[in-house]
């Protein structure tokens, strides 16, 4: 499931970008028309492993988000079919290294310029891949959010409105992400296999401000933080509807 794009601007962020790749349960790719992007490497809860289909498809439980894709237009398709190809690299730790080292940064040690698609590509050729996505392990999610350490923390807008509510839903869809908060603030929470207390990973996500983790952990000890997943997001305080598209990456 694709995340969000990622924000890599100092040889730091890189560093930091390497960890988020060791992650077994997330994938880092650099896209040919620019940026990087993050994803989560899980099935949906609603996809049939034998049969490869969607089980609600077309009903009213599916997310608007999945009946309006155009499958015959697919970018996934085409962008994922191999670890290199003209859309797309995946990135392992060793890549993001030799990405870094291949970029020019700045006076200030901001990233000026990283190396032209085709280069890029033929530096990476050279290195290993990541590895193969680790299997679900989680089918239903547990009752109680486990804990703000060993998750990242991605913000959601001021006002929720029906746009965002059809996205959480779809993201909801795919087991180990909850949605927290403390009434007035409101974050998506991934979950983390190896890194612990992961703060300087947030800062990689653009929907992020630096207070956000402090104020969740506040309202955690205060024991105040809500959190919501698949089987309770329906019981979210939403906000009054007024459209605004927030469209998934693609
Ligand atoms: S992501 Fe959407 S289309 Fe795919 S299985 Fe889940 S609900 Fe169905």
């Amino acid at each position: 499931m694709p995340v969000s794009s990622l924000d890599a601007e100092s040889p730091e962020d890189f560093s930091r970008l390497g960890s988020l790749a060791e992650e077994p349960n997330y994938l880092v790719t650099m896209r040919a028309k620019g940026g990087l992007t993050l994803y989560y490497r899980s099935d949906c809860r609603f996809l049939d492993s034998l049969s490869g289909q969607c089980r609600i498809h077309n009903s009213e439980q599916q997310p608007q988000e999945c009946k309006d894709y155009l499958a015959s237009k697919c970018w996934y398709t085409h962008s994922f079919a191999s670890r290199i190809n003209s859309l797309q690299i995946q990135l392992s730790p060793s890549r993001i290294a030799a990405l870094r080292d291949a970029s020019i940064f700045d006076d200030t040690n901001r990233l000026y310029r990283t190396p032209p698609w085709e280069r890029s590509m033929e530096i990476m050729r050279e290195l290993k891949g990541p590895g193969q996505p680790c299997p679900p392990t989680l089918t239903e999610m547990p009752s109680r959010f486990s804990g703000l350490e060993n998750h990242l923390l991605m913000e959601l807008p001021e006002t929720i409105t029906p746009k965002h509510r059809d996205l959480m839903k779809f993201r909801l869809g795919f087991p180990g992400i909850w949605v927290v908060g403390d009434g007035s603030r409101w974050a998506y929470a991934l979950p983390l296999t190896k890194q612990k207390g992961s703060p300087a990973l947030d800062g990689l996500l653009p929907r992020n401000s630096p207070d956000l983790r402090a104020r969740m952990e506040k309202s955690r000890k205060n024991g105040t933080l809500l959190s919501f997943h698949y089987g309770n997001f329906e019981s979210f305080p939403w906000d009054d509807p007024e459209p605004s598209p927030l469209p998934l990456i693609s």
